[in-house]
């Protein structure tokens, strides 16, 4: 038998360290009812292991801390705005950008630019803040994510693809006078962080262009994706992530950015386009509304931050450690017979709430229900991705469901070791063996938009 390899371990070392506290569970249980039943509305010093999001959790680098002092700080012409730009451009090649102070200002100045009432901005599935400020704006978001993302079961490559045929043939039926831009989320993240591939963004790319319609890319996960992009998709192997990220961007008209994910940053994002008549709106919204265009809203440390932070980004060996991880989390549930969507996402394993308690109907948000109880379980704060955050309510106030019930254990980069995850999983399958004691939920507050992070809930009786 040929010896394998041993598996690489953290690419990194650990320079400093902050202490975390698991109190009794009793307290716990009573920080939830206090909460609402709402994990968002927690302390954070009251949470053990944080998996809300890898939103601004990264831990950064010593390079990032150095590049944050060593800069200066500017109202106009900061050197870290000049890295930033060279990073955008030597990774993603756009012609203009503007930094913004996280990725949802980047939607709320391209939509209310080009997003007018009774439009429509087809995407793979948009997340929570991009059809929000659509819907702000009076357009309508509209999901067009291939069958297979709905399918928790079913593995294969690219469950984060857009159905191209959907696409073409709403186009035809809406006419694109109706569609002021075309959307892909890479990866999907709504549907449990599913990679897009190259094929795909080449065909919605060629469809745009057909109708004459805008293209942009939703790009918070760009690199998880092109990591996907080189060990799934034929052709890929032998290019850098940088290469297929250039090939990827290629594509587009434009892209809005978080990098609060893969710029391994606290804060900050951007909005780049290629469009010069475009841009030019874009700068104005953004000088009114985040600040002069060589700072968006942010510290000009903060730039710095992220120019470093995407080269982090696009490492071969940090993404294959970043994927590895995902995988041994992963790994655990499956073994313990915990239900997750597979194949696991490029930030996070999610948890399939509608089989995990079968007995809890989608009107009392199963999901929601298991987030809080693996709180209470364990000090361990997922986030409910089911219908508190995506369903609606028809015009009788009634609850029409989402598609899926996930709970999201999102992974923040870089700051946990395999062992917190183990510890994570032990917990979540100790849950398992008890699923039926879990009651349900009932949604007594929820204000119209985003209504997940602040509504408050009530144990069914
Ligand atoms: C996080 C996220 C956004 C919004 O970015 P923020 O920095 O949180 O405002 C948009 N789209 C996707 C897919 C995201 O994951």
């Amino acid at each position: 038998m040929s010896e394998r390899p041993p598996e690489l371990p953290e690419p990194f070392k650990i320079k400093m360290v902050q202490k975390i506290r698991l109190h009794p569970r009793e307290k716990r249980k009573e920080l939830a009812e206090k909460s609402g039943y709402n994990v968002f509305m927690l302390k954070a010093e009251d949470v053990f292991i944080d998996l809300l999001t890898d939103s601004g959790t990264s831990a950064m680098s010593d390079h990032q801390w150095a590049g944050m002092i060593d800069t200066n700080q500017a109202y106009a012409g900061s050197q870290s705005f000049y890295s930033l730009e060279n990073a955008m451009k030597d990774i993603f090649g756009f012609k203009h950008f503007v930094p913004v102070h996280q990725g949802r200002a980047a939607e709320n100045i391209l939509f209310s630019t080009i997003v007018f009432p009774g439009s429509y901005v087809p995407n793979n599935m948009h997340f929570d803040t991009t059809e929000a400020n659509i819907l702000r704006n009076e357009g309508t978001p509209v999901n067009l994510a291939i069958e297979d993302a709905y399918d928790t079961s079913k593995v294969s490559a690219f469950k984060g693809n857009m159905d191209t045929k959907k696409l073409d043939q709403f186009i035809r039926e809406k006419t694109p006078s109706k569609i002021p831009l075309i959307m892909v989320t890479v990866t999907n993240n709504s549907a449990g962080g599913q990679p897009v591939s190259m094929q795909n963004v080449k065909e919605i790319s060629a469809i745009a262009k057909k109708h004459n319609i805008a293209f942009f890319i939703d790009a918070c996960r760009f690199a998880e994706n092109c990591y996907f992009v080189k060990q799934r998709e034929e052709g890929y192997k032998g290019k850098s992530i940088k290469e297929i990220a250039r090939e990827l961007f290629s594509y587009a008209d434009g892209c809005t950015f978080s990098a609060k994910k893969e710029a391994l940053t606290n804060i900050g994002g951007m909005l780049c386009t290629n469009n010069d008549e475009l841009f030019e709106k874009l700068k104005n919204l953004t000088i009114v509304v985040e600040g002069f265009t060589t700072y968006g809203g942010l510290a000009c440390r903060e730039l710095e931050a992220m120019a470093i932070g995407l080269y982090e980004a696009i490492d071969e060996e940090y993404q294959a450690y970043r994927h590895r991880q995902i995988e041994y989390l992963a790994s655990l549930l499956r073994a313990g017979g915990v239900p997750i969507v597979e194949p696991p996402g490029g930030h996070a394993v999610f948890v399939d709430a509608k089989e995990f308690l079968p007995h809890i109907p989608a009107e009392q948000f199963p999901a929601q229900a298991l987030t809080v109880q693996l709180y209470i379980e364990s000090g361990v704060r997922g986030v409910e991705i089911g219908s508190s955050c995506f369903g609606k309510t028809d015009e009788k106030g009634r609850l029409i469901p989402a598609r899926m019930e996930l709970v999201r254990l999102a992974i923040p980069r870089r700051a946990y070791t395999d062992n917190h995850l183990k510890y994570v999983a032990e917990c979540l399958i100790r849950l398992y063996r008890k699923r039926n004691q879990i009651v349900g939920l009932k949604r007594v507050y929820a204000p119209r938009l985003l209504g997940h992070f602040t509504a408050r809930f009530e144990p069914v009786a």
